[in-house]
């Protein structure tokens, strides 16, 4: 047997989200294999006017619910888009504060193993406002006692903070995880379509990164990018994310027992899509299939649009 988690990411979790619709997906995951998943709050607002069509983010009372749902699951969650952690703006910061102790909270009830977010614009001091805003973060979560763990993602636009090296470094020292998007690592020219470049992040994560009982993030999906990195995420074949090298050399290294692997994937067909997508990750990690090198022909100077 595999010591592995996998399933998907982006399952958008808000007030509005009925009971069915969780056990759908939770009866999905387990009919395929799937034993993980990351719940999205990336459309909830703390506070919505009553003119709004803004959603809110689900109650502790439906997080308790959904834990019960996922019972025997690894559950992560995915904090807000909107939320930005790289400008030096006080009002800013503030609202980003706000959202995290939700995030907290809800991470609580649900003992989510990682909260994934993303960093911001690069801009002046974005390297010391993140670092200052997380070290923050994480003494509110030791005194308050929250047991999910921050994961800054790997961003996927090269004006995005930040690349794989940056973000390691700074989680690292201030004693967080990191969320790894091999999709956007690959759009950015991260050099993980060679051997040593995924051996050498490897290495960066063991010497960086304290588990602390917690596993790492890390999402696969297809891409479209451009000059500047990604521009979306698109189905696991599309763009030349080398998925399937990138889960050979994980396997040989014997790192599955220290991740958890999200499809990130974009499809059309709904939750079905989503867990198709995911179980060709489980499927191709119980075959014996090793794939030794990156040969796909629609590397990513090809794929410019
Ligand atoms: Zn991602």
């Amino acid at each position: 047997m595999l010591n592995v988690a996998a399933g998907f990411a982006g399952f958008p979790f808000t007030r509005f989200t009925d009971r069915e619709t969780l056990e759908k997906v939770a009866s999905g995951l387990r009919g395929r294999g799937l034993n993980a998943i990351e719940l999205s709050f990336s459309k909830c607002r703390l506070y919505v006017n009553s003119k709004s069509q803004g959603l809110m983010y689900p109650s502790l009372a439906q997080a308790e619910e959904a834990k019960v749902i996922f019972e025997g699951t690894t559950i992560g969650i995915h904090a807000p888009y909107t939320l930005v952690i790289s400008s030096s703006s006080s009002k800013t910061r503030r609202l980003a504060k706000a959202h995290f102790t939700m995030n907290f909270k809800l991470g609580k009830v649900l003992l989510a193993n990682h909260l994934t977010f993303h960093c911001g614009p690069t801009r002046k001091d974005a390297e010391s406002n993140v670092k200052d805003f997380l070290k923050e973060i994480m003494k509110v979560r030791e005194e308050q006692g929250y047991v999910t763990m921050p994961a800054p993602e790997v961003a996927g636009k090269k004006g995005s903070f930040a690349g794989f090296e940056t973000i390691v470094r700074v989680a690292g020292e201030v004693g967080c995880l990191i969320c790894w998007d091999i999709a956007h690592d690959y759009a950015r020219g991260g050099l993980i379509t060679m051997k040593e470049g995924i051996l050498r992040r490897l290495e960066l994560l063991d010497d960086h990164i304290q588990m602390k009982g917690h596993r790492v993030p890390i999402h696969i999906s297809g891409v479209v990018a451009t000059k500047r990195g990604e521009k979306k995420h698109a189905p696991l074949m599309m763009g030349g994310v080398p998925w399937t090298f990138f889960l050979s050399v994980l396997r040989e290294q014997n790192y599955l027992g220290k991740v958890i692997l999200l499809c990130e994937s974009k499809t059309d067909g709904g939750i079905k899509g989503r867990l198709e997508e995911a179980e060709s990750i489980i499927r191709f990690l119980q075959s014996n299939e090793e794939v030794s090198s990156y040969g796909d022909k629609t590397r990513i100077d090809g794929f410019f649009m």
